[in-house]
């Protein structure tokens, strides 16, 4: 379905967005991987899927550094079709214990590296007529929880900027949309485990279930595949009118 196009996920040397990646790949697009840490590993894994893979380690909080990556896929594929703003981070703390450096970060890279790459993809995009958007953001983006200041104001910004994004190529065949997941078992959420297990003195799967038990009705993890489904669908020819949802996969987190 996606033979000849070009995919650029951000952050996806781990979890979601080497999931979506994935999935664009077994659709047969190109991809640009990007994100810290192994970046070997996940190229294999693309590349044994039948496509062609690029890689490049911008880092998301700087935007000369984003300009540099968006060229670099320009170089090597002709054209970016396909843009996921999926790199993120975390930080837990009360807002008068937050630190200022955190959340500076947080703002960077879970929102204004989406604006940058966007901005800079958009072009190419209208010229061609065609293009995707999706912005990996979260319930977080839909909802609040306690001592994630800086990660909700970041999702909501995202949720704001895919509606923006939308708006503005309505009559073209670019779309923009979020995907907004609730707990998924990723590294970044790893972490939250296992802080809880050390605050509260449980094994790692208790931790898990309390985890899901505070948030999640249907007590599962989603998972980086099933969000990869979800990125095909809005890729798709029947997502060609889908623009600027927020949709969520959340195990009925918000349905509450
Ligand atoms: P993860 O930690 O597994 O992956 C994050 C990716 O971003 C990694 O590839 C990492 O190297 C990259 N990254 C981090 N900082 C970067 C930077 N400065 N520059 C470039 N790359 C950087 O986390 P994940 O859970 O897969 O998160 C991916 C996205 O999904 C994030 O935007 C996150 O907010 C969102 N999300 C996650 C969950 C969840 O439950 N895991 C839920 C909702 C939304």
């Amino acid at each position: 379905m996606l033979q000849g196009k070009t995919a650029l996920v951000t952050g996806s040397t781990s979890g979601i967005g080497l999931g979506i990646a994935k999935a664009l790949a077994k659709q047969g697009a190109n991809i640009v991987l990007n994100g810290f840490g192994d970046a070997e590993g996940p190229q294999s894994e693309i590349v044994a899927l039948g496509v062609k893979v690029a890689y490049h380690g911008a880092d998301m909080s700087k935007a000369s550094e984003i300009e540099a990556m968006m060229k670099f896929a320009a170089d090597t594929f002709g054209r970016v079709d396909i843009l996921v703003n999926n790199a993120g981070i975390q930080h837990v703390a009360k807002i008068e214990d937050f630190p200022i450096e955190r959340w500076d970060a947080i703002i960077a890279i879970n929102l204004s590296s989406a604006f940058h790459a966007t901005r800079l993809a958009l072009p190419a995009m209208k010229a061609a007529n065609w293009g995707r958007i999706i912005n990996v953001a979260s319930i977080h983006g839909l909802v609040g929880s306690a001592e994630k200041s800086a990660y909700v104001a970041a999702k909501h910004g995202v949720v704001g900027l895919t509606k923006v994004t939308a708006l503005e190529n309505a009559t073209t065949g670019v779309t923009c949309n979020a995907i907004c997941p609730g707990w998924v078992l990723t590294p970044l959420v790893q972490k939250q485990v296992d802080a809880k297990a050390v605050a509260m003195g449980l094994s790692n799967e208790e931790a898990k279930k309390q985890l899901l038990q505070e948030k999640e009705p249907s007590m599962q993890f989603t998972t980086p595949e099933e969000l990869g489904e979800l990125a095909v669908f809005f890729c798709s020819a029947a997502g060609n009118n889908v623009r600027g949802v927020a949709w969520n996969m959340d195990g009925g987190w918000t349905a509450q």
